[in-house]
């Protein structure tokens, strides 16, 4: 598949801005910077913020085994996927492919880049309809967003159903994998080499605990990468975010041992959570958080507000009516949310 043609024709043409920092960081310290404009008294963040996050971005590279050209990082995923559509999708003319239900951040962006949605409901397992989704597809369906795995069902896609989608769809396909850390399945980042049109993000916002941050991961080929680095907003990513990602990211086998807490304590969730009477489905799940069918969803979430306990309610969501999303706490969380269940009336 040749990119370039896929690639919106005015980004094609951009040239990336370089900002006063972008040559010069990670030279010797005792430089003299007098080319910015800053104030010149140091106190930690009076300096313009690495725009390419070489440290981060090697840490990143260490742990995911993966060159560091093949990282772009954005304000959180919101900001990755919105780099996506705009060097993708024409305004008023280009559409994407949702697979409901999924995370609603998809076609919010959609609605904002003024970009259409075809959506094909995921099927009653929560998987991916591949037919379905290829006969939709039309000459203008630019990005096929698949989640996984996936937000609310918690379950992963059928990894053979995916390479499917990512052979034959002629555009696009973003492979969201906010969860990835929880799951055993293999990252697609080790697929990249074998297909030129694969996308995967991922966060620092759930397994590394850096929610507050804001630090969304987006991993491409080279040829992808350097066109969104002509997009994205030079110092998109500041220099706090930047300094604690590192800390973090240091600290990894930390993060790996509360991966493991988390999904001893998922476990004990969903056997508690089959004991509560009005819980009549428990969906599999491979990330932090547990889509259950309850009697009446809406009822059950304001008596959980009440007892101060919020969860998601997903009863809106297609194919999950009815449905409850918890997230996986910790014990003395899950054990105070297991209590108030079961002496609910
Ligand atoms: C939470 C989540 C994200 C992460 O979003 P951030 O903006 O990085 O916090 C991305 N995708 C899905 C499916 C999620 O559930």
């Amino acid at each position: 598949m040749n990119i370039q043609d896929l690639i919106r024709p005015n980004i094609k043409g951009l040239k990336p801005y370089s900002s006063a920092r972008d040559e010069f960081k990670g030279v010797p310290k005792d430089m003299v910077f007098l080319d910015a404009n800053e104030n010149p008294f140091e106190n930690g963040v009076n300096r313009y913020p690495d725009p390419q996050q070489r440290t981060v971005k090697s840490l990143l590279a260490e742990i995911k085994g993966i060159s560091q050209e093949q990282i772009l990082l954005g304000n959180g995923s919101d900001e990755v996927l919105d780099i996506i559509f705009r060097a993708f999708c024409e305004p008023n003319q280009d559409n994407i492919i949702t697979l409901p239900p999924t995370y609603g951040m998809y076609s919010v962006l959609a609605n904002i880049n003024a970009i259409g949605i075809k959506t094909v409901r995921l099927d009653e397992n929560f998987q991916p309809k591949v037919e379905a989704i290829l006969n939709i597809a039309d000459a203008n369906s630019k990005v096929l967003f698949l989640c996984s795995p996936n937000n609310p069902t918690g379950n992963s896609f059928n990894s053979k159903a995916i390479e499917r989608l990512v052979k034959e769809f002629k555009g696009i396909v973003v492979i969201d994998e906010a969860y990835i850390d929880f799951s055993n399945e293999e990252s697609w980042i080790n697929r990249l080499q074998d297909f030129s049109n694969l996308i995967v993000t991922q966060t620092l916002s759930k397994a590394y605990g850096m929610a507050g941050i804001r630090l969304g991961i987006c991993y491409a080929s080279k040829e992808i990468t350097s066109v969104f680095n002509r997009i994205k907003p030079p110092y998109n990513v500041n220099e706090l975010t930047q300094q604690r990602a590192i800390v973090q990211l240091e600290k990894n086998k930390e993060t790996q041992q509360q991966v493991l807490q988390i999904l001893k304590e998922r476990d004990v969730l969903v056997d508690k959570l089959k004991e509560v009477d009005f819980v009549s489905e428990i969906y599999p799940t491979d990330a932090n958080f547990v889509l259950a069918k309850v009697d009446d969803a809406t009822k059950r979430y304001n008596q959980l507000i009440e007892k101060g306990i919020v969860v998601r309610n997903r009863t809106t969501q297609p194919g999950c009516e009815n449905c409850l999303r918890f997230t996986v706490g910790t014990k003395t969380e899950n054990d105070r949310l297991i209590k108030v269940l079961r002496e609910l009336k």
